[in-house]
């Protein structure tokens, strides 16, 4: 069963979140503020962190950052305005996806269902690896991608990547050397119903490409998108 550690300090708002979760046969653990999702995630773990951004004490930026010094758990945040998700964009938090509320019940089951495929242990991964046998890891030079781990190796250190990162880059990595739209990014790494800011994909690639190393094996193409290419 999936496991939702929903953190919120509006109890009307996280009681009817979690009556519905339930009731999509998630598991439901509710934190009022940084502090006790800290140790709630600590204590119990989580297969999804729903994070506002507006909490008492600890923000939830900060929550965030120190959820990811120990864990790649899909996070999705919560804010309460659009501007506000161009601005935690910006902190690279390692956030998997960003919703505005107020928001359909509806459309956050499906944003979470679609975290937890993406990230099941099982693969589920946008993309299908290249090759005669679908489970063998990918190998771009240094660069080793394995969809049935989701783990990334460079040189033969291993990479630590967020649940979305693993997700570019595997989808990037389907198509080596084409440049592939933010657009097309979007639909294949987020959601075909992504309606959010485009600049998330922007965000995604700079943390992604920072992680992989010196050599820029992510390069952005004016005016159209980004593509995957062992470097020179
Ligand atoms: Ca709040």
């Amino acid at each position: 069963m999936t496991r939702v550690l929903v953190v919120e300090d509006e109890e009307s708002y996280s009681e009817a979140l979690a009556y519905m979760l339930r009731k999509e046969g998630f598991e439901v653990a509710i934190a009022a503020d940084g502090n006790t999702a800290l140790t709630e995630f600590d204590r119990n773990g989580a297969d999804i962190v729903l994070l506002d951004l507006m909490l008492p004490g600890i923000p939830g930026t900060e929550v965030c950052r120190t959820i990811r010094q120990s864990s790649s758990v899909p996070v999705i945040m919560v804010s309460a305005k659009d501007d506000e998700v161009d601005q935690i964009l910006g902190l690279e938090l390692g956030a998997d996806d960003y919703v505005t509320k107020p928001f359909s019940f509806r459309e956050l089951v499906a944003r979470i269902r679609a975290v937890a495929r993406r990230t099941a242990p099982a693969g589920g991964g946008a993309t299908a690896p290249t090759g005669d046998d679908p489970t063998a890891p990918q190998v771009i030079g240094p660069l080793r991608i394995d969809r049935r781990t989701r783990r990334v190796h460079m040189d033969g250190d291993e990479v630590q990547l967020t649940a979305k990162e693993f997700d570019l880059l595997a989808f990037l990595a389907t198509d080596i050397g084409a440049v592939h739209t933010r657009t097309e990014i979007l639909e294949n790494v987020w959601d075909a119903h992504w309606y959010g800011p485009t600049k998330t994909v922007d965000a995604h690639v700079a943390s992604l490409r920072k992680k992989l190393g010196a050599h820029d094996w992510i390069q952005a193409v004016r005016g159209v998108g980004f593509r995957l290419e062992p470097p020179a």
